[in-house]
């Protein structure tokens, strides 16, 4: 049973790797530079750079989610893993497989 779990997380964790790594480069794509000319009216190149400090703040969330996911799928084989790093309860799976980066249970996190 632990071996079935420990498979099917290990999988989820590969998946939102993966997942994460395409959003990074698809933000990385367009937090380049707006270039005076591919501007538009002073509106919308208002709108422009506020949208850009969005998806750099979305870049940054999921630079920080990629580099958590790498650390717990080292994780996944430790006796200690899916253990609430707070109150030291399990973790139920079907939380780790929706937030497979977390290290805390619902009422903790
Ligand atoms: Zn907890």
């Amino acid at each position: 049973m632990k071996e079935e779990k420990t498979k099917q997380i290990k999988k989820r964790i590969k998946e939102e790797i993966k997942n994460t790594i395409s959003s990074i480069k698809e933000y990385k794509l367009l937090t380049k530079p707006i270039t005076p000319e591919n501007a538009i009216g002073r509106v919308s190149r208002m709108d422009a750079i506020n949208n850009k400090s969005v998806i750099e703040a979305a870049l940054r969330k999921a630079e920080e989610k990629l580099k958590q996911l790498e650390f717990i799928k080292t994780q996944v084989d430790n006796d200690d893993f899916g253990i609430c790093i707070k109150c030291y309860k399990e973790i139920p799976i079907a939380r780790i497989l929706i937030v497979p980066h977390s290290r805390y249970c619902v009422n903790c996190a």
